[in-house]
């Protein structure tokens, strides 16, 4: 099988595992604990802090919090700053994954004004257009830093200078982000960052919050005293330490994987443009994750698409994971300008560490099989 869905999760690296095994084995004592083999846990967990508050430029390690997931790190930056802030207003952007917009629903429900900023036509958004937002009562901007289903990066350090020249706080969802492409909290003044562990080839189920020091937001969970009585729970020791691992990996290589990838991408994007008629790239050309690419075929609807894929043995994806299966058209296409009807005809493949130059060939063959025969039995094309 060619595994080219790497934006919604990846596989654990070898090196990964082996980081974590010992610790399911023998370092499971109970890192608030006294004895030994707790204080060794909570060594192992401080050790991963460091190596994540490196990774994205952090002052210190004590900023960095963890926490379940992408989702649960977003919705306490979120929620936790409102909760706490003056102002009753705060914006993001209509291209957010759901544990953004979802946690924004909600806070509407609850009172607070919240404005959605639309993308241009390929999926970015702007400092400039984030500034036409901005209010009296803003409290807080939450703008991701690359989007997960088209891989478009966002102007993140201007806005995080504009957020600051206002005295806003700036959140990003930096889970397509981080250990992809480089991240610097300090230049690009980011006072709470979302990470995920399952998107840079450590396990699911673990992810982080940046908290900047000196910003306060507001507990999302009661509980324990864990996390600087920030973010109670017995502390995931192995799942932290398999993250602190992957995201050292992740920044080490970062420049040749980078290259790699990137010419990867381009190779099937090239080929794809070449040998398969009446294409369309859903992103932008210049802002980019270097492994993500969205194309519309039309004529070809990405269900059937995803389908005779998987029957090839070729893994992509549709609208954003969460939302697959699900008959509804990307919130992200559309929002780019696209209508229902090209939205669904749209499929996304994101190429990973564990990918090939060969599996990109074998893999524009399949998708050429696939497109060209699905156009030949379609009534409307
Ligand atoms: N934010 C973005 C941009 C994502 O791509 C995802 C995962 O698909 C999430 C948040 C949620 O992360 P998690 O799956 O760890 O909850």
């Amino acid at each position: 099988m060619i595994y080219f869905d790497n934006a919604a999760t990846t596989k654990v690296r070898p090196e990964v595992i082996e980081s974590m095994l010992p610790v399911l084995s023998e370092e499971y004592g109970n890192p608030s604990s006294l004895y030994a083999m707790g204080r060794s846990a909570h060594s192992l967990i401080e050790k991963a802090r460091k190596q994540v508050a490196s990774a994205i430029g952090a002052k210190l390690p004590r900023e960095i919090f963890f926490t379940s997931c992408g989702t649960e790190s977003d919705n306490w930056a979120i929620t936790g700053a409102m909760a706490l802030a003056k102002g009753k207003h705060m914006i993001t952007s209509m291209v957010e994954h759901h544990a953004v917009l979802t946690t924004c629903e909600r806070l509407e429900e609850q009172g607070f004004s919240v404005s959605y900023v639309k993308p241009d036509k390929t999926g970015r958004i702007t400092a400039e257009a984030v500034a036409k937002e901005i209010r009296e009562d803003t409290a807080l901007i939450s703008i991701m830093y690359a989007n997960n289903e088209v891989g478009t990066v966002n102007e993140i350090a201007a806005i995080g200078k504009l957020a600051r020249e206002h005295g806003i706080l700036f959140h990003t969802d930096a889970v397509q982000a981080a250990g992809h492409l480089p991240i610097d909290v300090e230049a690009e003044n980011i006072d709470l960052l979302s990470i995920s562990a399952h998107k840079f080839h450590a396990p699911k189920g673990v992810g982080a919050l940046y908290i900047r020091d000196g910003v306060n937001i507001a507990k999302l969970m009661r509980g324990g005293a864990q996390e600087r009585n920030q973010r109670p729970g017995t502390e995931n020791t192995a799942s932290i330490t398999a993250m602190g691992t992957a995201l050292s990996l992740a920044v080490s290589e970062m420049q040749e994987e980078t290259a790699r990838i990137g010419a990867m991408r381009e190779h099937l994007e090239k080929r794809i443009f070449a040998e398969i008629p009446d294409v369309y790239l859903n992103g932008n050309r210049e802002h980019r994750l270097p492994g993500t690419l969205n194309l519309r075929f039309p004529g070809a609807g990405s269900d059937a698409v995803l389908l005779s894929l998987d029957m090839e043995g070729l893994a992509a994806s549709g609208g954003s994971a969460c939302s697959a299966g699900a008959a509804e058209a990307s919130h992200v296409l559309l929002a780019m300008g696209l209508s229902e009807s090209e939205a669904k005809h749209s499929i996304r493949l994101s190429l990973g560490h564990m990918n090939t130059m060969e599996e990109v060939d074998q893999a524009v063959e399949i998708l050429k099989r696939v497109v060209l025969r699905i156009r030949s039995i379609s009534p409307v094309y």
